[in-house]
């Protein structure tokens, strides 16, 4: 696939899947914004990485769930290449606790991160895509969103369920130009899960057909081909990305 030139912000991408999603742009020549919330280290170390693919990257601290932020990271991108071309939509937070312990403020920092974080990049990013005729944005939900239901994270199901909803009135919003589709992974082996219990890890991992749990990178494939013209033809759509969870 080649991305030359094109203009790719993955937001939370200084680990995890969003880490892959950008090492595999910046391989095939994009020009790839590192977002990141609070670890300059890690935000600093990946983009150097990546610079060793193609130098023109940068690396952005903003919050995704505040307006501010994303409106200036935007701008910053718009002034230094003068397009945006991809958005991945990747910076999630997950806060494990049981129902009681559950609260208004979880709720909040949750779906202001996962879901509004969403909804103000695609706002702020989509405009420029618009005038530009061309645009590509992907969003990870989770198969959380869909049917495999966690009683610890419910806000976090239902941030990943909005996402879904949200992905296919994008889509509408931007259409004809731009395409806005959506993946669900099922479990992914990130930092992300490691306060759950390996037990419970364990109990999961035989819930798949592949009797494993995905390397970021086989999440980051699917973006990529959603993002590249391969997949021009797809809109609107969520991709489950899960080993066979569903029927495992
Ligand atoms: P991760 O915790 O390693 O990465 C998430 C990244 O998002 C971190 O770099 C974090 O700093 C960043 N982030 C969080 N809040 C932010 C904010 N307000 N502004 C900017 N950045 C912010 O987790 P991951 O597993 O790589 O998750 C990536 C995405 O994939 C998330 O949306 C997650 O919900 C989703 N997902 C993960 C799994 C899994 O099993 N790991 C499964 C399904 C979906």
């Amino acid at each position: 696939m080649n991305f030359q030139n094109k203009v790719v912000l993955v937001t939370g991408s200084s680990r995890g899947i969003g880490r892959s999603i950008a090492v595999k742009f910046a391989k095939e020549g994009a020009n790839v914004i590192i977002n990141y919330r609070s670890n300059e280290n890690e935000a600093k170390a990946i983009t150097e990485i990546i610079s060793s693919y193609n130098n023109n990257c940068m690396c952005i601290k903003a919050d995704v769930s505040k307006e501010q932020d994303v409106k200036k990271m935007i701008d910053t991108i718009i002034e230094k290449y003068g397009h945006i071309d991809i958005l991945v939509n990747n910076a999630g937070i997950a806060i494990d606790t049981d129902f009681q312990n559950r609260h208004v403020k979880d709720w909040q920092e949750t779906l202001n991160t996962n879901l509004i974080g969403v909804f103000l990049t695609s706002k702020y990013a989509g405009k420029y895509m618009l005038e530009n005729k061309y645009g590509k944005i992907i969003n990870i939900s989770s198969t959380n969103g869909i049917d495999t239901l966690y009683p610890y994270s419910i806000d976090y199901d239902a941030s990943k369920a909005g996402i879904i909803n949200l992905t296919k009135n994008l889509a509408i919003q931007f259409a004809p130009y731009v395409n806005v589709n959506a993946v669900a992974p099922g479990w992914v082996d990130t930092g992300m899960n490691d306060e759950l219990s390996k037990s419970y890890l364990k109990a999961e991992m035989e819930k798949t057909l592949l009797k494993r749990f995905a390397e970021p990178e086989e999440i980051a494939d699917v973006i990529l081909f959603l993002a590249s013209d391969k997949a021009r033809y797809i809109d609107g759509e969520i991709i489950r990305v899960d080993g066979g969870i569903k029927i495992g």
